[in-house]
């Protein structure tokens, strides 16, 4: 890839992407690997070029298809929550979109296997990943509720679009110390970003933050 539209100019330069970084600390941002993997990957990339100028608000935008990429500041959560007690060797992410909360976690060393259920989305992030060079994202196109056994157990799993409750399958595929992230509630209603851990073979379950994400579907388009 050209270098210049990596790094970015302008409205996606080095400089923007720091102020990007600057807010998301005031707002409660801890974690430096969480921040610096935000001023690394290239958002601008996994948006529209006619939104490039804005991708590094703090806010979600949407990526066509009804759908969005999450706002920045719950990219970051969600990633730290995830990353907390150690880096996960493996996650689980549940609705790929445009693969922006993939490549942060492959940025930080993770295997990150991920379902999209619009082919379009699984086909387009599949080739920014291969464009990026970030080799450790799977795309799969499918159905995520079964979530995808085949690799598991996953030290961590994150669902990025809102089901009523924690799909059943996925239980089965958490490894024991494992984290599961999920935004709770479904459509049209208030969620709330819960985090939820298995210890000794017992889930824990915390209350995040209220957030609002794109309802979790099922089947395939
Ligand atoms: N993580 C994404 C944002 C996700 S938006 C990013 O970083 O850009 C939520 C995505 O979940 C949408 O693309 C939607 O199509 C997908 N989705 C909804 N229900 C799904 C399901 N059952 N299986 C897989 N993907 C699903």
């Amino acid at each position: 890839m050209d270098p210049n539209r990596y790094q970015g100019i302008g409205m996606t330069s080095r400089r923007t992407r720091e102020r990007l970084v600057n807010r998301l600390a005031e707002e409660g941002i801890r974690d430096p690997r969480v921040l610096q993997a935000i001023l690394e990957v290239p958002r601008h990339l996994f948006v529209d070029e006619a939104l490039a100028s804005r991708a590094y608000d703090n806010t979600p935008l949407p990526i066509g298809h009804g759908q969005t990429i999450s706002q920045p500041w719950v990219v970051a959560r969600m990633t730290e929550l995830l990353i907390e007690q150690s880096i996960p060797e493996r996650v689980l992410e549940l609705g790929t979109g445009s693969g922006y909360q993939a490549a942060v976690l492959a940025y930080l060393g993770v295997e990150v296997y991920t379902i999209e259920r619009i082919k379009a989305l699984a086909d387009q992030a599949r080739q920014r990943m291969r464009d990026l060079k970030l080799h450790r994202v799977h795309v799969r196109y499918g159905d995520g509720s079964e979530g995808w056994p085949q690799h598991a157990p996953y030290q961590g799993i994150i669902v990025t679009a809102a089901p009523e409750e924690v799909p059943d399958p996925l239980w089965d595929q958490l490894d024991e110390g494992g984290r599961l992230v999920a935004p709770l509630g479904g459509a049209g209603r208030p969620q709330e970003l819960v985090l939820i851990e298995r210890v000794d073979g017992e889930l824990r379950r915390r209350h995040v933050a209220s957030v609002s994400f794109v309802p979790l579907l099922g089947g395939c388009r």
